[in-house]
């Protein structure tokens, strides 16, 4: 499998990274974890615009999917000839009616589903092209995925947005990279159920044994060394910072 961070910003984007969303290939299909704001424009300089070939949002809060809207724009009206077919789009109950509204003038309440196959996610297994997926929901304010992919034998694990939870260390049990969040700083943030800070994301890793940690989703107004050292002091194995355009072969 290879991980390519498209935009790793929590919240609200930065100068230098657009929102989250993260590509994941093998065999030749191309699976988007999210597509926060920003993200369409970035996915660009890592494949062609109608490249992708199944999209799961881990949840509806804007900086995990409002460039599907934008997205909706260049699949309904593609300028090249003709419409593009429907995408699998995984989301949780009322994707469709919420980017419909997002969007607000769709022609028809119908359209989204003309260019995205919307699937509702649940907590379990399945499969999405080459890939063994399992989603659990983690603990955050509105209905959220985490998701565990596997291929292979690897597996990534990406925890979307949460508060420390029981779902969030199994499904990065053994894992081989686990990109979590880490939107707080230790210390100075504490909001029980809506985000990790870096000490908890690394006590999530050292829990679960994962062999990886990649931290991601931390805002611009964030220290991002305060967090990535608070997750070094409880997690031995490697921890890095998500930066955009950074693949990893897991
Ligand atoms: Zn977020
Ligand atoms: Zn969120």
């Amino acid at each position: 499998m290879k991980l390519t961070v498209v935009g790793c910003s929590g919240s609200f984007p930065s100068a230098e990274s657009a929102c989250s969303s993260y590509l994941v290939e093998a065999d030749g299909f191309r699976l988007l974890l999210d597509m926060g704001n920003g993200a369409l424009g970035e996915l660009q300089r890592h494949c062609g615009l109608y490249d992708l070939d199944a999209i799961f949002l881990s949840h509806l809060h804007a900086d995990h999917c409002i460039d599907m809207c934008a997205y909706f724009v260049a699949r309904y009206y593609r300028h090249d000839g003709g419409r593009c077919d429907p995408i699998p789009v995984y989301g949780p109950e009322g994707t469709e009616q919420r980017l419909t509204t997002a969007y607000a003038d769709t022609p028809s309440a119908s359209s989204m589903s003309e260019v995205f196959d919307f699937h509702t996610v649940k907590p379990g297994s399945f499969e999405i092209g080459p890939f063994s997926v399992h989603t659990e929901k983690v603990s955050h304010p509105v209905e959220a995925y985490g998701i565990r992919v596997e291929h292979g034998g690897r597996s990534l694990t990406y925890s979307g947005d949460t508060g420390v939870c029981d779902a969030l260390d199994e499904l990065a049990r053994d894992t081989d990279l686990f990109l979590c969040e880490a939107a707080f700083t230790h210390g100075k943030e504490s909001i029980p159920d809506l985000h990790l800070n870096g000490r908890e994301a690394g006590e999530t890793a050292a829990r679960a044994g994962a062999r990886r940690l990649v931290l991601t989703h931390i805002p611009p107004w964030t220290d991002p060394e305060a967090n990535l050292s608070d997750a070094r002091e409880v997690f031995g194995g490697p921890v890095e910072l998500a930066a955009p355009r950074t693949s990893y072969e897991i």
